[in-house]
């Protein structure tokens, strides 16, 4: 079966998102095999003549290109010449007693709800985000992931148990967009003799896969003592059977645009988001002129998620401050404490418009990271009490902290 087709009944489309679309024609100027075409409303992509070589992504300056639908028919190009904003994802799953509208599992929304209150007020996504499928699997119908990777990505001698977990859903469509998160459901029950609450675990893998094209994704998964989930999804073995629900989340998402620059403040599997968006741009972004930058707090190198891979990653493609708070001999640093050494960097980025920051990882941080950034702002003149819900209600700032 063709990478493209999903299953027997179901094809990925390559759709232009018109609302963010600046018409500049780079796209159909770079497709190969003459796919995108336009009129004077819009640019579209002919499905059958679209073969996924993905050269018209990255030169794309808005990334209104990159956006995907998973469909039973393909929509037609004059279906795509009269629209002024892309249509939702459909309801792929075939469950529509489950699956209807937009409305998202109690459980979910409130632990979503949580994850996000550090932001201080209702979100948005970014302006140039792709158009994210979300809730197309419940726990009533569950989509099946078959485990194709379980590797510790902190030192063997540490007690800080990370692990980078693999799923494959073979021919099962599972769209996802770097932020957004899965739902694993642990079998079994509780004490009381109810099935387990669903976990949330955030997608550290690009839309396109953790391989490209071959319809999986990543997890990055700290096991905590005693917990339920967590010493599931580390103790999964390879060929073993996962529930999945989700996709999650509509507002915490990769901006697509070039010129964004993007923040990220992480701690710990807080990284699981920022893998995602620093492959996708490794895998599009050869035009970006938007700053990447990372800040990622851990005890010590040992513990940090991903130290070594983290190393070969080139400072061209991302801006790398790894801090710690426990080497010995030298002194503790926590990211606010890095993020005020930087602050005629991090000046320069809040003064631009289009400047976005994502903090995520345990709740502890917001504190620490909401002075760093107000004592950044006073030594440029600016006010972070003023600019912070400015970039909220622009979907600019986002805090995902569990
Ligand atoms: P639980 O079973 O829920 O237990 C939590 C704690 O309570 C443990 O310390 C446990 O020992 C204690 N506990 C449980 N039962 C009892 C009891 N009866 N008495 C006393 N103590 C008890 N986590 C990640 O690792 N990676 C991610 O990428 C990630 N992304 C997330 C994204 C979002 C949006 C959210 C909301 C959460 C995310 N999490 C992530 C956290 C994850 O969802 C789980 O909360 C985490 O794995 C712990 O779940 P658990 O089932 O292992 O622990």
């Amino acid at each position: 079966m063709p990478e493209d087709v999903v299953s027997s009944e179901l094809r990925k489309q390559h759709l232009i998102d018109p609302e963010i679309c600046i018409r500049c024609n780079t796209c159909e100027a770079t497709c190969p095999v003459g796919a995108v075409t336009h009129d004077d409303n819009n640019y579209v992509v002919d499905a059958e003549k679209c073969n996924f070589c993905l050269d018209c992504i990255a030169p794309c300056p808005t990334g209104s290109i990159d956006n995907w639908r998973v469909v039973r028919a393909a929509w037609s190009i004059e279906d795509q010449l009269g629209w002024n904003e892309l249509p939702a994802q459909e309801n792929i799953a075939g469950d529509t007693s489950q699956l209807s509208g937009d409305a998202v599992e109690d459980e979910i929304e409130a632990l979503l709800a949580t994850a996000h209150a550090g932001a201080g007020g209702k979100v948005g996504p970014p302006a140039s985000a792709a158009k994210p499928a979300v809730n197309l699997f419940r726990r009533a119908k569950p989509a099946i992931a078959v485990v194709q990777g379980n590797y510790r990505i902190t030192a063997a001698d540490t007690e800080s148990d990370v692990r980078h977990i693999v799923l494959g859903f073979g021919d099962t469509p599972f769209p996802v967009l770097e932020g957004q998160s899965i739902g694993i459901v642990p079998p079994g029950t509780r004490a009381d003799g109810k099935p387990h609450d669903v976990r949330l675990y955030s997608i550290a893998s690009a839309r396109d896969g953790e391989k490209r094209s071959a319809n999986n994704l990543a997890l990055t998964v700290k096991r905590v003592p005693g917990g339920v989930g967590s010493n599931y999804v580390c103790d999964l073995k390879i060929g073993d059977k996962v529930q999945v629900t989700g996709p999650f989340g509509a507002t915490f998402l990769m901006p697509n645009a070039h010129d964004a620059n993007v923040i990220m403040i992480c701690t710990g599997t807080g990284s699981a988001p920022f893998r995602a968006f620093t492959e996708q741009r490794r895998r599009t972004g050869q035009n970006v002129t938007g700053k990447f930058v990372l800040f990622f707090g851990a005890r010590t190198p040992q513990e940090l998620p991903y130290f070594g891979p983290l190393q070969k990653v080139p400072d061209s493609l991302l801006e790398k401050h790894l801090v710690f708070s426990r080497v010995p001999g030298s002194d503790k640093e926590y990211v606010q404490d890095r993020i005020r050494r930087e602050a005629v960097d991090m000046g320069t980025l809040l003064q631009s418009p289009k400047t976005h920051i994502f903090i995520c990882g345990l709740k502890g941080m917001e504190a620490g990271v909401d002075e760093a950034l107000a004592d950044v702002c006073r030594k440029h003149r600016l006010d972070w009490t003023a600019l912070k819900p400015d970039m909220r209600a622009q979907g600019r700032f986002h805090v995902e902290t569990y």
